[in-house]
């Protein structure tokens, strides 16, 4: 079995391995790195990744200890190679900023940068589904982390659990689940058991999912399957993959539910006896937890209406409303003082900081002295009061500068703001359980090991 970059990574990168590159906080790209023995594309370098923080030909990128930070090529790739094509700029992710702050604007300026500079850099980060999840190519809407890290603790989803997953779109969802039932080493076999069975009916789709489910080396765990699911049900060549978990994230998931039953069962709960070798996709000897995941309220009401009839329990509605806080420290300001009705300059504020400053580093060493014991000298005495006049100091620094050693009650007052870039509705989650099958046979089982 090829190793998997996302459950076996190695401690570096590998040639012809998924790896994923960040761009900046909010901006991931997935590559796979190409060991190239001459030139690709026009560039002489051989493959080569292009940003909008320089060029980074794959040879630099291949055998790196996960997690580096890479600079750019010194070698203006572009310009040795090819002359870089507009496109490959403008489609570029926006800066990281502490490498380029301000230009956020793809076009002209970028385009005149990317082809000159190289002076930016770029993490190598190990796979993971959330890394992947942020960066890989959507072809659907997909189901984001704070969604599926609940959805997949609700399902009871762990090494060694067999899920039902349709349709899978993206796979976003389908690797997170990958990594939560895979069982451990040796890689496939045979008493492996945590598997995701996926189900996808658009042709396309289901092609491209399936290249990259080999290329990700998730072949042993992952078995996709081409299938209108509401027609034709969840059986593997006709066996039943006895599954515990079910996700279904379909526009319509109350036309599958009839297929995920203990019993062949028609839609709207009515039992069908027309074929007697009938599986059920279920494990007979464990309860089952869906999760079916729906943008629309009225998807809601028609699945738990198909829940109920269907004998599923314990059926109840979660809506996960992520939110990101941002905490900074805000300075005390012009904005600070007008809020408070002061008619501040410039000039004033700086004033003001300046004051405030030296009276809290006033405050603070003498606390400092005090905590040290150190009361038969005044600490006033051998306090640096920065009085605004001082030249630049020992270090070079300017004398509005942060002292390093500035405690952090200094450096303004701690707030925090919602960050408004996530979308808070995504779906509303329905979770159910279907208890195990309960017959004679299982009675007597549970009465032999009663212990009188
Ligand atoms: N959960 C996926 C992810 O995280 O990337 C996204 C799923 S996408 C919203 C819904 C998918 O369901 C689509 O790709 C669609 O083609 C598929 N689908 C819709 N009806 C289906 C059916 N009857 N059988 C199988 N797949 C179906």
């Amino acid at each position: 079995t090829k190793p998997s970059p996302f459950l076996e990574p190695g401690l570096r990168t590998s040639a012809n391995s998924l790896a994923i590159v960040g761009l900046s906080r909010d901006s991931y790209q997935p590559i796979t790195l190409e060991q190239s023995s001459g030139a690709v594309d026009g560039y002489a370098e051989g493959a080569t990744l292009n940003t909008r923080f320089g060029s980074f030909p794959h040879s630099t990128l291949i055998n790196v200890p996960w997690g580096s930070q890479v600079r750019a090529s010194v070698v203006d790739t572009g310009s040795r190679g090819r002359k870089r094509r507009r496109e490959d700029v403008e489609s570029e992710s926006t800066p990281m900023p502490s490498q380029d702050e301000g230009d956020d604007k793809p076009g002209q300026q970028a385009l005149a940068k990317a082809v000159t500079a190289s002076s930016g850099f770029i993490y190598l980060l190990r796979p993971s589904p959330e890394l992947w999840t942020s960066g890989l190519p959507h072809r659907t809407q997909v189901v984001y982390t704070p969604d599926y890290s609940y959805v997949l603790q609700r399902i009871r989803a762990r090494p060694g659990t067999r899920i039902i997953e349709a349709g899978a779109g993206s796979g976003s969802f389908t690797h997170a689940s990958a990594r939560a039932v895979y069982d451990g080493y040796p890689r496939g076999a045979a008493d492996k058991k945590g598997k995701v069975f996926s189900f996808e009916y658009h042709e396309p789709r289901f092609q491209k999912m399936k290249e990259e489910i080999t290329n990700h080396g998730l072949d042993d765990i992952v078995h996709i399957t081409h299938r209108d699911v509401y027609q034709d049900g969840f059986l593997m060549d006709g066996k039943s993959p006895q599954a515990t978990a079910i996700f279904l994230d379909l526009p319509a998931p109350w036309e599958a539910l009839h297929h995920l039953s203990r019993r062949k069962t028609l839609k709207g709960g009515k039992p069908d006896d027309s074929d007697s070798n009938w599986e059920s996709p279920l494990d007979p000897k464990q309860s089952v937890h869906i999760c079916t995941f729906s943008p629309c309220i009225e998807q809601v009401t028609r699945t738990a209406t198909e829940l109920r009839t269907l004998g599923w329990t314990d059926i109840d509605m979660v809506e996960i409303s992520h939110k990101r806080l941002s905490v900074l420290r805000e300075r005390v300001g012009i904005k600070y003082a007008s809020d408070r009705g002061v008619n501040a300059t410039p000039a004033d504020v700086n004033e003001a900081v300046k004051k405030l400053k030296s009276d809290l580093k006033r405050t603070h060493e003498f606390h400092k002295g005090q905590q040290a014991g150190n009361t038969s000298e005044s600490s006033d005495t051998k306090m640096d009061v920065d009085d605004g006049s001082s030249k630049p100091d020992k270090n070079g620094r300017e004398p509005d500068s942060e002292p390093a050693d500035e405690p952090s009650f200094m450096q303004g007052r701690l707030i925090h703001r919602t960050e408004n870039d996530l979308k808070t509705h995504t779906s509303y989650l329905m979770f159910a359980v279907l208890p195990r099958e309960w017959d004679d046979e299982a009675e007597a089982a549970a009465l032999a090991k009663w212990p009188c």
